[in-house]
């Protein structure tokens, strides 16, 4: 299979151009033609016979389009083939403040979380930096006279800590000046959970924001949703973010799935509230979104504002998460890895049509 120049640092790149005999500048000239997202067509300031040999190596792009799909808020859930034929999806979130990208970083999950769509047919591979990357790039491109991209969450499919090295250097080339130079801050890796992971995190200076996909109180609800509770507790992981917030100065995230009847009574306020006792930190509740096969119920939206006004009472920080593109399976837990369901429902068709 050929290989992505996405995947690769400034530093990779001038060893690319150096190997070749090219002057250093042409490191920099690619890094602008990868940046914009650029077929080899639109490489013109760079010699044929150079991108020629280039293309021989290196795949055009990291990804292309199958289909989109707009939301009646304006998200758009992009499903997008890898140069192998992997499908994988991402969503543009259109804000006023700044536009958002959400990002996957797995062919799947290997997670299992009962109320997540991406885990359902397990993981199938990990995503690499360019191919992560590249969905951004994709994006930011489209979006281009259209505020761009400002803001980029990993909260697609996929679990980033499960693939750490290709999220580290996501991040980083992300955040580089050279590439789209998003700001450290405006960038959000969310996780099921893995300490020694979110501690290796905060080691290598992550500076980002963690929001930590915690969902139940107690050891014993949160095993009846996630899997990974039975490798972590809920005191291993709050103990995790406690040394996260020392080391790295930021407020970590807490999302919470309001699942109606589970995890969404005063004990369980209660019990987070003792949970997350002197964390640093602001709780997001997210009304569970509908998934396939997945038949656990949601609460109203007035009992989720209940819920927020019961913790807020508590002394924590809460807030309602408003989620957008729902109606095009593009909200929280809805992506997936459309190929195995296409193949599962023979419909490719309906699937890949625009
Ligand atoms: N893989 C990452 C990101 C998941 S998506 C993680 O595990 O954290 C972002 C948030 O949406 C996570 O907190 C995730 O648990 C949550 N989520 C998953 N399925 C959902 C659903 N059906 N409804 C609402 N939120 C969901």
């Amino acid at each position: 299979m050929k290989k992505l120049l996405s995947d690769l640092s400034p530093e990779e790149l001038e060893r690319l151009v150096a190997a070749r005999g090219e002057p250093k500048y042409r490191a920099k000239q690619l890094m602008r033609h990868i940046v914009a997202y650029d077929s080899y067509s639109e490489y013109t300031d760079l010699p044929k016979k150079f991108i020629a040999r280039l293309e021989e190596e290196y795949a055009e792009r990291a990804l292309t389009e199958k289909t989109r799909v707009t939301s009646s808020d304006g998200a758009v859930r992009y499903l997008f083939e890898t140069v192998n034929g992997d499908l994988i999806e991402a969503v543009f979130l259109p804000h006023g403040y700044g536009n958002s990208v959400c990002v996957s970083c797995q062919v799947g999950c290997a997670m299992g979380c009962v109320f997540c769509a991406s885990g359902h047919y397990g993981l199938k591979r990990n995503l690499s930096a360019g191919e992560i990357l590249s969905q951004v790039l994709f994006i930011a491109r489209e979006k281009k006279n259209d505020g761009g991209v400002r803001k980029v969450v990993m909260m697609g499919s996929g679990s980033p800590l499960a693939n750490y090295d290709a999220t580290l250097k996501f991040v980083s080339l992300l955040t580089s000046p050279s590439g789209l130079n998003i700001g450290m801050r405006s960038v959000s890796i969310s996780t099921c959970g893995i300490p020694d992971k979110i501690d290796k995190l905060a080691d290598d200076g992550f500076g980002g924001a963690l929001s930590l996909s915690l969902h139940a109180p107690t050891d014993e609800k949160r095993k009846k949703i996630m899997r990974i509770a039975n490798s972590y507790s809920v005191n291993s992981l709050i103990s995790a973010l406690r040394r996260f917030f020392d080391k790295t100065g930021r407020r970590v995230v807490i999302e919470y799935i309001l699942i109606g009847g589970f995890n969404d009574t005063e004990s369980d306020a209660e019990a987070l509230k003792n949970l997350l006792k002197g964390l640093c930190c602001h709780i997001n509740l997210i009304p569970l979104n509908p998934t396939d096969g997945c038949d656990l119920r949601p609460c109203s939206k007035k009992h989720a504002y209940e819920f927020c006004d019961r913790l807020t009472a508590l002394g924590l920080s809460a807030t309602v998460r408003r989620s957008m593109g729902s109606d095009v399976a593009g909200a929280c837990g809805q992506l997936k890895n459309r190929t195995v369901e296409a193949q599962k429902k023979n419909d490719n068709e309906k699937i890949y049509r625009k």
